[in-house]
């Protein structure tokens, strides 16, 4: 039997369309009396935040699948259900019901949310009350397949956990340093007053990253660094002393690099060509561009990058060399956004995991002055370096923690009493 864990907790949920994952951090030392705010520097090494469980249950509206994991990997729950049977609510249940069963005696402190849009206010995590949950709600339209499932939790929290602070965390608030330049369409003005401008995703990722630089390397701490996250979800951030400068991704998740199942960026000729060739509403073109395309629409084989790097199919091996390209030309870009470059960090799941790809991009990255390490054992794990010490720009793996990001945020507003 495991004690009983007691003390102060902060429970953190990140919900998407298919999976809901929540996981528990006890609070330990001063925490609640340490300073808030600093999250760049100041927690980054020895954060008071500890994750004691992490429970997930993915595979809604298919095969649904709950496991939960104590932090040391060893196994703390799991179950199957029928498909289809899980309604989004009772799988939230779900989750409760295991977290209450498991931590019977703790506190907890606050809830922290990661929601996909905080639009052009939400420029920083917030204390979600009703009208911030109605302003929340109006950003739906900008966000139609991420945004509701982000709320839903909330509004479940605020029934089931009644004066429990519940707290949001933006991807895009991270972006909002960003100049005019970089986040306005070159579209009548009228339409950036709108709302319809860059808002950039991924921040919290970003953030993340942007945290452990001191720890890493000094030297990109303070220097022009390139963020590439390399996950189902795809895109790089420039960063210059820990700030957003520009990213890849821009009004909404669809821009930038091509992706699992999205197409990054597009002449948006084309979809006026196959609105009036083809006759494609909205929602057919919604179809073809998030769920379609990228590595699954140019492989025909998977949007999975294990299953691409294990095929003998040539357009598994096309959609490979695309990914690869793109993100040559992306770095290319943010660069010359930066006026110049000391670093390159890879993050996400195939940014952290497939060594294959990481090296494709950094020969693509010579002109650069970046030299790899020969050395370095592609299965190794953890925050390391890959460019050879001579190299001119320094290239590392840095493994991202969003949920640690939430925590570290939902902590901090707490603790400082807003
Ligand atoms: P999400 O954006 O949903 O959080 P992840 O960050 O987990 O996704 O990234 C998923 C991607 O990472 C998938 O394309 C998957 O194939 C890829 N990936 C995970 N592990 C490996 C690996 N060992 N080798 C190659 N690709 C991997």
């Amino acid at each position: 039997m495991r004690p009983e864990l007691e003390g102060d907790f902060i429970a953190v949920v990140n919900a998407g369309s298919s999976s809901i994952k929540l996981s528990m951090y006890s609070l330990h030392g001063d925490a609640m009396g340490a300073v808030a705010g600093d999250l760049t520097g100041g927690l980054a090494g020895d954060a008071p935040l500890r994750l004691d469980l992490h429970a997930q249950i993915d595979g809604l509206g298919s095969a649904p699948h709950f496991d939960a994991r104590h932090a040391d990997g060893s196994p703390a729950g799991t179950r199957d259900w029928p498909v289809g049977s899980l309604p989004y609510e009772r799988a939230l249940d779900h989750l409760v019901n295991f977290v209450e069963q498991e931590f019977p005696r703790i506190e907890l402190l606050g809830v922290g949310h990661r929601v996909v849009h905080g639009g052009a206010r939400f420029d920083q995590p917030v204390r979600v009350d009703a009208e911030v949950l109605a302003a929340l709600d109006a950003l739906v339209p900008l966000a139609p397949l991420h945004q509701p499932h982000n709320l839903t939790p909330i509004r479940r929290a605020f029934e089931a956990l009644p004066g429990v602070p519940q707290v949001a965390c933006f991807d895009t608030a991270f972006h909002r340093t960003q100049s005019i330049e970089h986040e306005i369409f070159a579209l009548p003005y009228a339409l950036y007053q709108q709302g319809i401008r860059r808002y950039g995703f991924h921040g919290l990722s970003y953030e993340y990253i942007a945290s452990r630089l001191p720890a890493v390397s000094p030297r990109l701490a303070q220097g022009r660094v390139v963020v590439l996250h390399l996950g189902n979800g795809v895109s790089a951030c420039a960063l210059h002393q820990g700030r957003s400068v520009s990213t890849s991704m821009g009004f909404t998740a669809l821009d930038g690099l091509p992706m699992g199942t999205r197409c990054g960026a597009l002449d948006p000729g084309v979809l006026l060509y196959l609105m009036d060739r083809d006759g494609l509403d909205a929602r057919a073109l919604e179809r073809l561009l998030y769920q379609q395309s990228g590595l699954l629409g140019l492989s025909g084989v998977s949007n999975d990058m294990r299953q691409l790097l294990a095929s003998d199919a040539p357009r598994a091996r096309l959609a490979i060399d695309v990914f690869v390209h793109r993100i040559s030309h992306e770095i290319g870009a943010l660069a010359a956004d930066l006026g110049g470059l000391e670093g390159l960090v890879f993050t996400a799941g195939i940014g952290e995991h497939a060594a294959s790809i990481r090296r494709q991009v950094l020969d693509r990255c010579a002109w650069l002055g970046l030299v790899p390490d020969e050395d370095v054992d592609p299965a190794a794990r953890g925050e390391r370096r890959l460019s050879a010490a001579r190299s001119r720009v320094d290239a590392w793996v840095i493994p991202t923690d969003e949920e640690l990001m939430v925590a570290r945020h939902t902590y901090a507003l707490l603790a400082g009493g807003t």
